[in-house]
């Protein structure tokens, strides 16, 4: 019997995939031969290594975090880039597997890069990868199967969802008509080309046959899916040169989701092609889904990002202040600015129904970037009418907190505004910060040492560990209205409301209340030492004149 170390030995040295084995950090213990020759490292000259040094900087950020995070099971990626020794980028599958030590954490990390298998045709001498197309390069048919059926796997763990995309060019046979075989067999070429460039290292590109190609991609919510399709489409847009001509092109789209529309490849294959019939029934150059409901989604988030575009433009926004009242002199101490959108046709619509797709579309940051403005304005507007100053908070939300500009944006409010710092609060919400926590707190420093305040909002209803809370440079805490709601009947929301107000305290933080309406509520606050209240028991969300007769006059 071989001893399990010397036979673990053995296999890793014969075998074609490589393997890197690393510690839970990501340090290098062990590759094997294969591994090394892939990458083209001297033997030896790994191992001790920071494995992130081959992946890192050429891959998604947050792919690279990823691929060290706690796993039961073994995890696929169909397209990873890895660094050779000689500098240059090379794609591989990899998985990625962790040990658990005997407490059940992980304790290592295996990575096998999957070797691809080459066959050579017998007819033309010619070697290619199996599974992949031999016009294009892409990955084939079963090839695409097989990673949706992985993706599958993953997203069924993961409760995540994924899109299967097959797209056919439209009249291509006009093309194949009119400029002959080989003219259409290089449109065929670098119509692949312009889809490998479009798609994220997690998605897979395919060709079917013919003029169709599908790409996969793993999606956490529908209109992801729709960024991908009007990606492709301006894609294929632009003119391809061909015989010295300019010809144009389009794509119909057919889309179907994992898990609503099928469970399995053939399934979603299906209901792909059929909804790509629709697309090309109604006039090509255009993307479908196959649930019917998902076009009537797909339209009205389209109509909705438009409105919300001729909103910013024509001064459709308005915020709305609503007092923060300290309880001990029931007076006006701050003011938090909440968006409303005065639609002509729709009325006053809530930041609930249009700051989500703002988030997704991006238009969030010009948004963000009116708000902060008109924030800063009018704050000090009112110092400049002899009113006693208030704290301004403006909500943040979390591409804007990450965005570069943010500094940028936050200091040229103050100084166009000419508003002191020291009245401006940003308020974020503690699921921003958990991600990157270090490059959390380097922001809020940075927003910190511009003199302005930092809040966090809802406090206690999302998963940020406590022990953070010490580290993170904030000055206020802002309890969730969850913790308020039935303060004066839940002996466990009264405990969890005290230990919030007691933990501010112990960490010198100004505590906010948001949410309450009652006047048992205030008391329950007050008599606890909560040193400021929002709610509609003081006073509803207001227009910058009805909360003006709010202020104290003192000049
Ligand atoms: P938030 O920052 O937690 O704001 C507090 C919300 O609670 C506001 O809703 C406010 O009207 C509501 N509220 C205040 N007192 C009471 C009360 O006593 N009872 C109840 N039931 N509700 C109360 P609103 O204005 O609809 O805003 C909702 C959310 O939209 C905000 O939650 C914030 O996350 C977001 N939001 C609002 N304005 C902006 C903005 O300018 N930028 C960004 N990024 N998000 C915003
Ligand atoms: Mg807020
Ligand atoms: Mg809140």
């Amino acid at each position: 019997m071989v001893e399990t170390e010397a036979l673990f030995s053995a296999v890793l040295d014969a075998t074609a995939d490589a393997v890197m084995v690393t510690d839970r950090g990501g340090f290098i213990r062990r590759v094997n031969p294969a591994f090394e020759k892939l990458t083209g490292f001297e033997p030896g000259s790994l191992v001790g290594r920071d494995a992130r040094d081959l992946f890192a900087e050429i891959n998604d950020p947050e792919f690279c975090a990823e691929l060290w995070e706690q796993g039961e099971t073994p995890r696929y990626y169909p397209s990873v880039r890895s660094l050779h020794a000689d500098g240059r980028a090379q794609v591989h599958a990899l998985s990625m597997t962790s040990i658990a030590d005997g407490a059940g954490k992980p304790s290592q990390f295996v990575a096998v890069i999957l070797s691809e298998s080459f066959q050579t045709d017998a007819a033309t001498g010619e070697t290619r990868r199996v599974g992949h197309d031999a016009l294009t390069g892409l990955p084939d048919r079963s090839i695409l199967a097989d990673r949706v059926g992985q993706n599958i796997l993953n997203a069924k763990r993961a409760n995540k969802s994924i899109a299967l995309l097959v797209m056919g060019l439209d009249r291509f046979t006009l093309i194949n008509d009119a400029l002959g075989y080989a003219a259409g067999d290089q449109m065929l070429r670098e119509v692949a080309e312009r889809l490998a460039k479009v798609i994220r290292v997690s998605d897979t590109a395919a060709r079917l046959d013919g003029d169709k190609f599908a790409v996969m991609t793993p999606i956490a919510a529908i209109d992801d899916s729709v960024i991908v399709a009007e990606k492709v489409l301006n894609a294929i847009k632009k003119p391809f040169q061909l015989k010295g001509e300019e010809v144009f092109v389009t794509f119909s789209i057919g889309i179907s989701i994992y898990p609503t529309d099928g469970e399995d490849f053939d399934d979603l294959l299906k209901d792909s092609l059929s909804a790509m019939q629709y697309a090309k029934q109604d006039g090509g150059s255009q993307y479908r889904f196959f649930a019917s409901e998902m076009n009537a989604k797909a339209k009205n988030r389209l109509e909705l990002e438009k409105r919300m575009r001729a909103a910013l433009a024509n001064e459709h926004f308005v915020l709305f202040y609503q007092p923060k009242v300290e309880p001990k002199t029931n007076r006006v101490k701050g003011a938090e600015a909440l968006i409303r959108w005065r639609d002509p046709v729709h009325g006053m619509i809530g930041p609930g129904e249009f700051i989500p797709v703002a988030e997704e579309t991006g238009l969030i940051v010009d948004i963000g970037t009116w708000v902060m403005r008109k924030a800063c304005f009018q704050t000090k507007a009112w110092q400049d009418a002899g009113y006693a100053p208030v704290k301004m908070s403006v909500n943040v939300s979390s591409m804007q907190f990450k965005a570069k500009d943010l500094l940028d944006k936050v200091k040229a409010a103050l100084a166009d505004s000419k508003l002191d710092p020291k009245w401006l609060e940003l308020e974020i919400t503690e699921s921003m910060l958990m991600n990157d926590v270090e490059g959390a707190i380097a922001r809020m420093q940075a927003v910190r040492d511009l003199g302005c305040g930092l809040s966090i909002d809802d406090f206690g209803t999302g998963y940020s560990s406590l022990s953070y809370l010490g580290r993170f440079p904030i000055t206020t805490l802002k309890i969730d209205r969850a913790f308020v709601k039935d303060v004066q009947e839940n002996p466990n929301t009264a405990e969890i409301a005290r230990a919030i107000i007691g933990l501010s305290r112990g960490l010198n933080l100004e505590v906010v209340a948001e949410g309450a309406e009652l006047k048992e509520h205030i008391d329950f606050l007050k008599d606890n030492g909560c040193d400021s209240i929002q709610g509609f028991f003081y006073s509803k969300p207001l227009e910058a004149h009805d909360f003006e007769a709010k202020l104290t006059k003192i000049s």
